[in-house]
């Protein structure tokens, strides 16, 4: 079974992820992670992350970035979302994610244009969203529990601004693939937004 769990920044659908691995037993690809090594990788090579050259240049990070906590920090998530812009990154990092996707039992990946680009046969396929404001202050929790004092605001026009560009950048825009499902989980918490994702799994499953 391949899933494909796609959404903006902070919707849930990295932890929803997670748990729907885990409750299938499928391994697990964190797309995002890709992109923020290929951002990062643009700063340490002193690049320009809106130059499509050294940002392509930058896809041949080494594996080993790949488990660096820096790629957390919000700082290497607006670096992410400028590389991701152009098509020649996506194109680099295309194949890698396809073969996670195809491989034998299946997997879950999360991203953002998991369902409308890298795996459109998915046989399920999940849209998370969230309200700006209720994606922010899970991101400020999450920040004031690492100790680092970011004010609400300031992550909330972050993730405006990041929405804006995933969302019109011609390339693979953040969008609902057809036939996605939509879960909306501004109400919900952890685990209702697991269980309610674990519920629409199960009944996809079942009409196939
Ligand atoms: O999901 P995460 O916040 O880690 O992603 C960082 C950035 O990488 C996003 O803002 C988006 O621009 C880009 N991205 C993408 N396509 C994906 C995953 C992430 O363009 N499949």
């Amino acid at each position: 079974m391949i899933i494909a769990v796609d959404g903006p920044t902070a919707s849930g659908k990295g932890t929803i992820s997670r748990a729907l691995a885990k409750h299938y037993d499928l391994p697990h690809l964190d797309t995002g992670l890709l992109y923020r090594a290929v951002g990062r990788q643009v700063l340490l090579d002193g690049g320009d992350p809106d130059d499509a050259r050294d940002a392509l240049t930058a896809t041949s990070f080494p594996d080993s970035l790949l488990v660096d906590p820096v790629l957390r920090s919000e700082e290497t998530g607006g670096y992410a979302s400028r590389v991701s812009i152009h098509p020649a990154v996506r194109q680099a990092l295309y194949e890698r994610q396809r073969d996670f996707a195809m491989q034998e039992g299946g997997a879950v990946l999360d991203g953002r244009d998991i369902g409308t680009v890298i795996v459109p046969e998915a046989g399920v396929k999940l849209f998370i969203t969230a309200s700006v404001q209720s994606r922010a202050k899970r991101r400020w929790l999450e920040m004031q529990g690492r100790e680092i004092d970011i004010p609400l605001d300031e992550i909330e026009r972050d993730i405006a601004a990041r929405d804006a560009r995933d969302i019109a950048r011609p390339d693979a825009p953040l969008k609902a693939a057809p036939g996605a499902l939509i879960l909306d989980t501004t109400e919900l918490d952890r685990d209702q937004a697991v269980a309610e994702a674990i519920r629409i799994v199960d009944a996809r499953q079942a009409e196939r």
